[in-house]
């Protein structure tokens, strides 16, 4: 891919450092060196010189880094300066280049350009932005997996295999007057289980990945005054939400983050749940379902002095499905002696008054969102999650297919389809308005 135009771009952020870097493109960059430098700077080592504008003025004294093409970070001649970090000399340098014929970065270019060049796949060209992001040390960690292609591996070895079938499918295709042989039809149905438990086995993880970057919501919910607010303080070891026992306090959505071992969570409290003609109330109680439908994780707090009423029944019945809830008994601290004896992942005594039990909820909690850990994770983001469910989806549908010896030709599309989804997670097939998605959450100069 030959781009004609040539990028710079403050790479450094706003305001005064000790340092700050001008970073520069394209073909135009050895015509930039001269300018400003009066020389290209040998590769790859690291020149002190007088940065001149183009009337042959010192902007500043500092070194400057010219990495030729294609091993550079964008695939193309890249020339940084580092100056003394004022923004009226970075202001001044940057002007310097844009008299040399360059233009303005968008956000995200340089690594558009290394993805365009084939220098990054596009799982590393967002695990780039993700590292930037990352909000915690997993999901710095994380990003960093991503970035050395950990991702991308996964999802090639997917491919190896669904190419595999597809040969295999295709080759019998050439006999397509006859039925599929019983032993070639017994080995494809195995291929297809052994690839949708490895695309399973990937979909988990990139989940973990997601909820690292985004944080997993894990919502509090129950009946009020059963101690749904003390246990987010308890939790959070904090103040935030207000506790009384008058019910109806917590009217609204509360959210305060929490780290369990580097995995961030929104922790949610919520108002408590019940029949109300109060109108604020009753709004409180709609974002409480409302928070509980998009919950990664549900904690069902039950006040253990009354036991399961049936209006608690009545709220489980209610949550959804597809989310695991855990059962927390509130107040054990007032029933003596009574002690966390539960083996049951999701039922726990705690008292959120004197923190008995919570350090039990808080494993319970890990075990359940499945966190195995940050070396096992990569990070991943909600489309690559769409993508791989799209793919195993259609893996499943050409496994019955095959099984029903229905139509060699139906499975091999249902293939197709499956790699195209994988193609789009990496970036080998893939839309200018996605591309115009991805790169426009990135900073200027990166
Ligand atoms: P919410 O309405 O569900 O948010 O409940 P709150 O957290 O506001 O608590 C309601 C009342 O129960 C307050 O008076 C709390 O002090 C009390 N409470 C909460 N948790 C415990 C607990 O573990 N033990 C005891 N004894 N009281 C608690």
């Amino acid at each position: 891919m030959i781009n004609r135009d040539t990028i710079v771009a403050i790479a450094t952020p706003p305001g005064r450092g000790g340092v700050g870097i001008i970073r520069v493109s394209g073909p135009h960059v050895g015509h930039v060196a001269i300018t400003v430098l009066g020389k290209l700077p040998t590769p790859r080592m690291a020149l002190l010189s007088h940065f001149w504008d183009l009337q042959g003025e010192t902007i500043d004294i500092g070194l400057s880094l010219f990495f030729p093409g294609p091993n550079s970070y964008t695939g193309e001649d890249v020339l940084e300066f580092q100056t003394h970090g004022s923004p009226i000399i970075l202001d001044q340098l940057l002007k310097s280049v844009l008299d040399c014929g360059c233009r303005l970065a968008r956000p995200g270019e340089f690594t558009e350009r290394a993805f365009l060049n084939s220098r990054l796949d596009l799982t590393q060209a967002e695990a780039v932005a993700d590292l930037i992001d990352a909000g915690s040390v997993a999901a710095a960690k994380s990003a960093l997996r991503s970035l050395t292609g950990a991702f991308a591996e996964r999802i090639e070895q997917l491919l190896e295999q669904l190419i595999g079938i597809r040969t295999h499918l295709e080759a019998s295709m050439d006999f397509a007057d006859e039925a599929l042989e019983l032993s070639s039809q017994a080995q494809l149905i195995r291929q297809f289980a052994t690839l949708r438990e490895h695309i399973d086995l990937t979909v988990q993880r990139a989940q973990q990945g997601v909820q690292l970057k985004e944080g997993a919501r894990l919502v509090i919910a129950g009946q009020p005054n059963a101690g749904k607010s003390s246990l987010l303080n308890c939790l959070t070891d904090s103040q935030t939400a207000i506790v009384t026992d008058v019910a109806g306090t917590t009217r609204d959505i509360l959210s305060q983050p929490l780290s369990l071992d580097g995995l961030p969570l929104h922790l949610i409290d919520t108002a408590g749940l019940r029949e109300s003609t109060d109108p604020v109330e009753s709004e409180g109680i709609r974002r409480a379902w409302q928070a509980i439908a998009q919950a990664d994780a549900v904690l069902l707090v039950i006040d253990l002095t009354k036991g399961e009423q049936s209006e608690d029944q009545k709220i489980r019945s209610r949550l959804p499905t597809d989310v695991p809830v855990i059962t927390v008994m509130n107040k054990c601290d007032q029933i003596s002696p009574q002690k966390n004896t539960s083996t049951d992942p999701y039922l726990v005594y705690v008292s959120a008054l004197t923190g008995e039990g919570i350090d039990t909820l808080r494993t319970r909690l890990k075990d359940l969102l499945h966190y195995s850990g940050e070396d096992a994770v990569f990070i991943a983001r909600r489309r690559h999650l769409d993508a791989l469910k799209r793919a195993a989806h259609h893996v499943e549908k050409a496994q019955q297919l095959t099984q029903d010896n229905a139509g060699l030709e139906l499975a091999a599309e249902e293939c197709r389809q499956a790699q195209l989804a994988f193609d789009e997670i990496t970036g080998r097939f893939t839309t200018e308005d996605l591309l115009g998605r991805i790169f426009s959450d990135f900073c200027i100069g990166k």
